[in-house]
């Protein structure tokens, strides 16, 4: 007790997922229950978490509850997976929608189980989901154990899960798979299955689950958004640092559309964001290009604006929609893997459905490259099957030129100046 409720501690971004019923609102709720008794946050009861259907249908947008709370090592924010037996399908959409835009960022899940159940289609729905859209690792509650009285049962269930991890790419066997009773330990009975469990699943989390890299910890890379000669210095490019830190004198790769260049950065100069120093006429525009040079720094890092100069290499070498990045720390790849949203019209979106073979712009970073979108190899009649509006899909994608690209990667696709969907990477392909 007495923990004092800070946010100096590393943040995680943590989730309930699983089948509909098994308990993932009742162990969230026993959560903050269990650690609020440790000074760890506030209790959020069952209501406040899951508001009732009533409530929620005079509302417009469904959105969960800010569910927050720490243990002494960690500060989390806990996003339940809605999808109350009572609630419409929209709601559940709507969560998944939210993880493939990013605006629900989970860095690790718990997968609730019954053990009454076992295994059901949410919960592989939900583990091949939480693997697309990049989650590492996983945690497993196997839930509602006052339910079950064969110890055999128990021992299956878990048996299931870890070989279900294993299929779809998680650690089946260092998994940690905690079984107990949350509502045992939201009503504060049976300690043993209760609240006892509970604080292994926590202890779990804090231990198992990795608190993702800063942008800073990142492997270098820079977006070119420009690129200039400076008469006696050489080709300078201007961007923005996306992740990492760079020092002068370090080896660095010009990578995409066609290029895989190693060069030495040997110079870097802090930059005025592009649309200063492209106001006025051409002078204008080089010279504070110049200037920057005058006041050369020793290094950059994530967040900044700089002017790099490259040692050996032609204005015609370089070019926006590159990137400038730590040698072989990402690939530039034509095809990959991914899971799309497809925006509503309601959104801004398409009115109508597509098929495979449908060429929209992507937009990442600082580019656009046009590219073909047809369904995964093995995904049943892709040729006639159409992607609606509000569809949450998955995708194989073609650019007509390579850009670096990594799991994780967000992007948008447009067409005829309408943005159509937004995606995230789950795999490149060579
Ligand atoms: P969700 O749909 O996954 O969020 O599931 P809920 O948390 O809403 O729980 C569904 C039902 O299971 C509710 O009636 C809960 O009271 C009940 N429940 C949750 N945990 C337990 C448990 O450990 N034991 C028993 N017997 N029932 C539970
Ligand atoms: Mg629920």
């Amino acid at each position: 007790a007495g923990g004092k409720f800070s946010r100096k501690k590393p943040h995680f971004n943590i989730g309930t997922i699983g089948h509909v019923d098994h308990g993932k609102t009742t162990l969230t709720a026993a959560i903050t229950k269990h650690l609020s008794e440790q000074g760890g946050g506030k209790f959020m009861d069952y209501s406040q978490i899951d508001k009732a259907p009533e409530e929620k249908a005079r509302g417009i947008t469904i959105s969960t509850a800010h569910v927050e709370y720490e243990t002494p090592a960690r500060h989390y924010a806990h996003i339940d997976c809605p999808g109350h037996a009572d609630c419409k399908q929209e709601e559940y959409m709507s969560h998944i929608k939210n993880m493939i835009t990013g605006a629900a960022q989970l860095d690790g899940a718990i997968i609730v189980v019954s053990a009454t159940d076992g295994q059901m289609p949410q919960t592989r729905e939900h583990l091949l989901l939480a693997k697309q859209v990049g989650i590492k690792k996983l945690l497993v509650f196997i839930n509602k154990v006052d339910q079950v009285d064969d110890p055999e049962m128990l021992e299956l269930v878990e048996m299931e899960m870890r070989d279900l991890l294993s299929q779809y790419g998680f650690d089946g066997e260092q998994t940690p798979i905690i079984m107990g009773t949350a509502l045992a330990a939201l009503e504060g009975r049976d300690p043993e299955r209760g609240s006892k469990k509970i604080q292994e699943l926590m202890d779990a989390a804090d231990t198992w689950l990795d608190v993702p890299a800063r942008d800073l910890d990142k492997p270098f890379l820079m977006y070119v958004e420009d690129v200039f000669s400076i008469s006696g210095r050489g080709t300078v490019v201007t961007g923005k640092v996306e992740r990492g830190t760079i020092t002068k004198g370090a080896d660095v790769e010009i990578l995409g559309l066609g290029a895989k260049i190693k060069t030495t950065l040997t110079g870097i100069g802090k930059h005025a964001p592009p649309h200063i120093a492209h106001k006025g006429n051409i002078d204008s525009r080089y010279s504070p290009l110049i200037e920057m040079f005058h006041k050369e720094l020793e290094r950059g890092e994530a967040g900044d604006n700089m002017g790099a100069l490259l040692r050996g290499i032609k204005r015609e070498q370089v070019r926006r929609g590159q990137v400038l990045v730590a040698p072989g720390s990402i690939k530039s790849v034509k095809k990959f893997k991914a899971q799309i949203y497809v925006l509503t019209k309601d959104e801004g979106g398409r009115y109508t459905p597509f098929m495979s073979n449908y060429r929209p712009q992507l937009f990442i970073r600082t580019t656009d490259v046009t590219v073909a979108l047809t369904f995964p190899p093995g995904t049943e009649g892709s040729d006639e099957k159409l992607v609606m509006p509000g569809d949450n899909v998955e995708m194989v994608g073609e650019l007509v030129h390579d850009i670096a690209l990594e799991a994780g990667s967000r992007f948008t696709l447009r067409e005829g100046g309408k943005t159509i969907g937004t995606g995230i990477i789950s795999e490149v392909y060579e």
